[in-house]
């Protein structure tokens, strides 16, 4: 019985590299779900076997275009814009943009695949999808990054809207890209609508959104660490990216008593043994809004911390691991690094943070483990809650936005829990919210016929 699920789980592999070639990011993102997923499929009788799972993999709808636009200089230059419309059984397709150079078909697949399970897992009503362009958004102007998104949105347009597509922001996606998108397409449509959530509050955002996914991500890393006796209060977190999300997560982890002694860019990491908090946290914020994604700044403020230089945190002793700047930013070395340093937990932020090897070593040694999907569904959670006051047209405090936020966190720990708890009480986070995720589309897509 269990060779035959082993290669039925194998051959599924094989037929999705063979329909999909040259998309590794994409491909490990099917791997870890197929693992887990296929045993539970083979136990119910009435998933219609790995035909469900076959359609699950292909994208309902992937729209390709040219995005042309003119620098500050009158120079023309062209990129490529996509959207990926992966599953709408449960709801909109509901997903980030993703403006960076290593944005390609693949990303934005896994991207998707993973929303899709993400957004189910958050109970509210958001199918999944993707989108983004390999424009890079560092070292343009204000006006360049306008006119790109103006030059993106003016075909976005033709594909989204409140009850079909709302995307949102992811890396290089802020509130200004958000900003100019919206307003773009509210020329294009002369319509002011929910259709893009992240906006600013002036016009129609939520309170705590920017806030969410770190948030979010510090609720769930409570959770966990609840699980065995454990706390925030007191423990050392190493945390990578000094985005967005790192940026909520550091707020939180200060907040309930934790010290966060690291930070990253892509030039390296930061090591501040003092702990990065009260005017430190402002200044992560100032540097990022002056568009720069450089760590080693940092050091120029506070020269008592160090800079590594090309390095990853994970050397760094810790009892909690947070990573929350981008996929595969930690690998097996690094996961052994960790475990060898102490590691309790490891919270991911970012989206496949860690690769296939690094998520076995951690789940071989019984370190609490949880994926991002799971952990990081905070931010996609305040976006389902700013729809929400779109449609009623009314808008939440910030304490109502919160605890709506800490409830559904709180919920997706239990999903995680319910399906993902082994006989000697360890939970596999990644089990459980794959078939937690997973069941709800099932059903959905089960009961509307052949979708
Ligand atoms: N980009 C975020 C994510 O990976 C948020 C998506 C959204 O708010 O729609 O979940």
């Amino acid at each position: 019985e269990d060779y035959n699920i082993d290669q039925k789980i194998q051959d599924f592999i094989a037929q999705v590299e063979a329909k999909n070639p040259n998309e590794p990011e994409f491909l490990q993102a099917v791997k870890e779900v197929a693992i887990t997923v296929i045993p539970f499929i083979e136990s119910r009788k009435d998933y219609q076997g790995m035909k469900l799972l076959e359609r699950m993999v292909e994208a309902e709808r992937i729209i390709i275009f040219r995005v042309p636009w003119v620098d500050d200089k009158g120079e023309i230059h062209v990129n490529r814009g996509f959207r990926i419309q992966m599953n709408s059984a449960i709801g909109p397709y509901k997903g980030g943009i993703r403006f960076h150079p290593t944005v390609n078909l693949s990303v934005l697949k896994f991207l998707a695949f993973e929303q899709v399970f993400k957004n189910s897992l958050t109970t509210l009503p958001m199918g999944g999808g993707k989108g983004g362009s390999d424009f890079d958004p560092q070292g343009k102007s204000d006006m360049e990054v306008m006119r790109f998104c103006q030059a993106f949105m003016t075909e976005l347009c033709k594909h989204i809207g409140p009850e079909t597509d709302v995307p949102a922001g992811d890396i290089g996606v802020g509130a200004r890209e958000i900003g100019y998108l919206f307003g773009q397409y509210k020329k294009v449509r002369n319509e002011f609508s929910g259709v893009l959530t992240g906006k600013g509050l002036a016009y129609g955002g939520s309170l705590i959104r920017p806030e969410a996914t770190g948030y979010g991500v510090v609720y769930f890393c409570e959770q966990m660490l609840g699980t065995i006796n454990e706390k925030i209060e007191g423990k050392v977190f190493a945390v990578s990216g000094f985005g967005n999300v790192a940026w909520g997560v550091i707020k939180k982890v200060n907040e309930l008593g934790g010290k966060v002694v690291t930070i990253s860019g892509p030039d390296g990491f930061i090591y501040d043994e003092t702990g990065i908090s009260g005017e430190k946290v402002d200044y992560l914020l100032e540097l990022r809004s002056s568009g720069n994604n450089r760590a080693e700044d940092y050091i120029k403020k506070y020269p008592e911390a160090k800079f590594f230089a090309g390095r990853r945190p994970w050397e760094i002793k810790c009892d909690v691991a947070i990573p929350a700047a981008t996929q595969n930013e930690l690998d097996l070395e690094d996961a052994k690094k960790l475990v060898k340093n102490g590691l309790i937990c490891i919270t991911e932020a970012a989206n496949m943070p860690s690769n296939l090897d690094a998520i076995n070593y951690f789940l071989e040694n019984k370190v609490l483990f949880s994926p991002g999907k799971a952990s990081n569904a905070g931010g996609v959670a305040t976006s389902g809650l700013e729809m929400t006051q779109n449609s009623i047209r009314l808008n939440w405090t910030s304490e109502e936005v919160d605890a709506r936020l800490k409830e559904i966190m709180v919920g997706i720990h239990k999903a995680c829990r319910n399906y993902g708890k082994e006989e000697d009480g360890y939970v596999n986070y990644v089990k459980g919210a794959n078939i937690a995720g997973f069941v709800k589309v099932a059903e959905a897509m089960l009961a509307q016929g052949v979708v």
